[in-house]
């Protein structure tokens, strides 16, 4: 009889490292290569409607239809040269992922074919889209919505097709997609901070967000994927026992690469590298086949689309390799999971990064006002920071041992507390000196620079301060990184533009700047002081604490995701422009939607995973048990098989308790589901899932993981989590 698990290792054990065809030259022989970048441009179109085309973008301002209509003959030209044949819209729904509807660039008219990608192909298109969610926003008898063109990010070229970053919105012009708010996000996180920076340079014109994103993904061989259905249907393993050996002796981390994995990431790195996604570390991480990759940060919507577009190349370049990628949060119990660190910090357009200390006392209280402000705006939302991250697969990454916990806080580290510190019990006199020639002297101006290599990194922060930037380190790996950010970008906005209008109002009262900005952000650092936590976020100890500090401590993702709509959230949003009540309404749909898809997907493979596998191989090893028994019983004297009996006696018993308490779970379960489709609404349906379905899994699992320990290493079909984690 075939089993085939043995069948998959074996064509495992045949999958050699592949040649890989990465030119030898220098990287930027290649860089961007597949890239319309704007030195290219000028090779294909006007100076002058560049020049026009670019003012609008670096400004923000809506392209004009005959700017496009030009643009658009160039990037033709330039994909046809390179090859292209077809052209896609490509934009970011809120299902995750990226969707794109390919095109020829050819048309007919009066019946000749001729080549043509006109502006409005650019401009605008109108994908028939009516199956991505939008939360009630569009039902589908009004099923109109259409992408439009981001000119902030450029168009690429993906084999024949050219991709064309593009915004998803419906005809009634709600956001249906990540890129639009992100889009929005900035534009009022520029426009707050720019006011800021008024207080400290008034060359400051525009302030832009950025984003540096590290990548934490899985490998596992192809052949053993496709002999695990839950791995296929739903990227993790639903059940699996330990390996004996798996991350304890942390020989992986930062370990040699293996060979076979180093050839994917060498294509994978040229792939990236030449569709301008400047990815620069590539290290293992925690657990055995577990790996991360990080580029050179970049402007937040570009680096976004970055990251998009690397976790498809990585799906493609992966099954080159005889892999498959795992991008999922928690493939694998007991071991680390994948975040994706978002390093996000704020930049003048003068060449400032507003969250790095100074050189001077006056950029220091400018660092200063910029990170109290952060700090203010993340405990003012950390309610809602947690439901920028949160989803069915981020949720078994959360709070478990290895995972930022569900619990917002800021870490800060020793040096900075003591300069908050320090400022919260220093007087206005001892702060600030204005000498004779108006220069103002911080007490605290000297903030040493060490700070940038800051070994004192505490790894189990969600949101930590690394020195010239905050690492929003709950992000799952998954995710759209667009979701957390144009939260963040829209707290930290509206937190600014409160920190301006009281500032300014006591100004306008006569009273000198200097001391005003002091004086409120004094304020501020004792307001915020609950967000800040330094501590072993994995503690017991500090759940209690932060309950009591009255942060936001639920961790049903169901409830967390009511977060959005709270009267806070709702107002930051409208009152940034960020999203209209509508839009988190819908929003909210979608994710209780998909929350409890995934549930019922996994739940169902459960139920198939069970009955198809574990219970038949644990029946044919009892059977075999039983005939032992039997046989015993023919050879050997009345008096002795009840002894020589008792270990298989024992085991029999152990399946069958195992079995039976399998079949009962499997049947709560099937009814649990049934009854949580029944619920009225979306979100009373997640609750359901989450409260009843997902403890029935657990415990469907325990018993199955226990009978994987029992049976006959031969008689287990489902490759073994020492298999999907040490080949390579
Ligand atoms: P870590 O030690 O945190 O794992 P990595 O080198 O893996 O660091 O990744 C750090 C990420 O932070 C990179 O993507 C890097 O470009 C990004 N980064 C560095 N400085 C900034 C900054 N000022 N703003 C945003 N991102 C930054
Ligand atoms: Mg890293």
């Amino acid at each position: 009889m075939s089993n085939i698990r043995f069948e998959a290792l074996k064509m495992a054990f045949e999958h050699k490292t592949a040649a890989v065809d990465v030119p030898e030259g220098k990287v930027k022989d290649y860089f961007a290569q597949d890239v319309f970048t704007r030195e290219k441009m000028k090779e294909y179109i006007a100076q002058e409607v560049l020049d026009q085309l670019f003012d609008d973008v670096d400004n923000g301002r809506t392209i004009h239809r005959d700017i496009a209509g030009v643009v658009a003959i160039g990037i033709r030209k330039w994909a046809m040269d390179h090859g292209a044949t077809h052209f896609t819209h490509w934009f970011q729904p809120l299902t995750g992922g990226t969707a794109e509807k390919h095109d020829a660039f050819f048309t007919l008219k009066n019946g000749t074919l001729i080549e043509e990608f006109s502006g409005d192909s650019l401009y605008q298109q109108e994908p028939d889209a009516s199956s991505f969610p939008s939360g009630g926003i569009r039902n589908t008898f009004e099923a109109r919505g259409y992408s439009a063109w981001d000119p902030s990010s450029p168009v690429f070229l993906i084999g024949d097709t050219l991709c064309i970053p593009t915004v998803f919105v419906a005809y009634t012009g709600e956001a249906l997609d990540y890129k639009t708010p992100l889009i929005r996000s900035t534009a009022a996180l520029c426009h707050a901070a720019r006011e800021v920076c008024g207080y400290f340079d008034k060359q400051v014109k525009h302030v832009h967000t950025n984003l540096g994103w590290e990548q934490e993904y899985f490998l596992v061989d192809e052949s053993l994927y496709n002999a695990r259905p839950d791995l296929m249907l739903t990227g993790r393993t639903l059940m699996g026992h330990n390996s004996a050996k798996s991350q304890q002796l942390e020989d992986h981390y930062f370990g040699a690469i293996p060979a076979r994995v180093l050839a994917f990431m060498r294509e994978l790195e040229y792939e990236a590298l030449k569709a301008g996604i400047p990815v620069r570390t590539r290290h293992n991480e925690v657990a055995p086949n577990q790996f991360e990759m990080a580029p050179i940060f970049e402007e937040v919507n570009l680096s976004n689309d970055h990251n998009l577009l690397v976790m498809s190349i990585m799906e493609r370049v992966a099954e080159k390799h005889h892999f498959r990628v795992l991008l999922h949060e928690k493939p694998y119990a007991g071991v680390n999971g994948s975040g994706k660190h978002c390093n996000w910090s704020m930049q003048t357009n003068t060449g400032v990064n507003l969250l790095a200390p100074g050189k001077n006392p006056y950029q220091n209280l400018q660092f200063i006002t910029f990170l109290v402000n952060v700090l203010m705006a993340v405990h003012r939302h950390n309610g809602l920071l947690k439901a920028s991250i949160v989803s069915a697969t981020n949720e078994h990454r959360l709070g478990a041992n290895e995972a930022p916990p569900a619990i917002i806080s800021v870490f800060l580290g020793k040096q900075i507390t003591a300069v908050l510190d320090k400022l919260e019990h220093a007087k206005a006199e001892e702060a600030i000196i204005i000498n004779a020639k108006k220069e103002m002297k911080l007490g605290v101006a000297n903030i040493p620079e060490i700070l940038l290599d800051n070994t004192d990194r505490n790894r189990t922060s969600p949101f930590a301060f690394t020195g010239n930037r905050f690492e929003f380190r709950a992000v799952g790996s998954s995710a759209n990184c667009g979701a957390a950010m144009l939260a963040l970008n829209a707290a930290v906005a509206e937190q600014l533009s409160l920190f301006k209008e009281e500032v300014d109002a006591r100004i306008e009262n006569g009273e000198a700047k200097e001391r005003v900005l002091f004086d409120v952000i004094k304020k501020y650092i004792v307001a915020c002081k609950a967000i800040r936590f330094d501590g072993n976020g994995y503690s017991d100890e500090w759940k209690d604490e932060a309950a009591k500090r009255g942060l936001d401590c639920e961790q049903s993702v169901p409830y967390v995701i009511d977060r959005y709509l709270s009267n806070r959230s709702i107002n930051m949003f409208e009152r940034t422009g960020v999203l209209t009540r509508a839009e988190l309404h819908s929003r909210c749909e979608v994710k209780w939607e998909t929350y409890v898809k995934k549930l019922q997907i996994e739940s169902r493979v459960m139920g198939d995973l069970v009955e198809n596998h574990v219970l038949p191989a644990a029946k044919r090893y009892q059977t075999m048990l039983l005939q032992n028994v039997l046989a015993v019983k023919q050879v050997f004297p009345a008096d002795e098989t009840a002894s020589l009996n008792a270990m298989d006696y024992s085991i029999i018993k152990q399946i069958e308790d195992h079995s039976g308490a399998i079949l009962e779970g499997v049947e709560a379960m099937t009814e649990a589901r049934h009854k949580a489709n029944r619920q009225p609404d979306e979100r009373s349906k997640a609750i359901a899932y989450h409260d009843t379905v997902l403890p029935l899994m657990a415990s469907i699992r325990e018993h199955a993981d226990a009978l994987e320990l029992i049976v006959d290493d031969e008689l287990w079909t489902l490759p073994k989590y020492r298999e999907l984690m040490f080949i390579h």
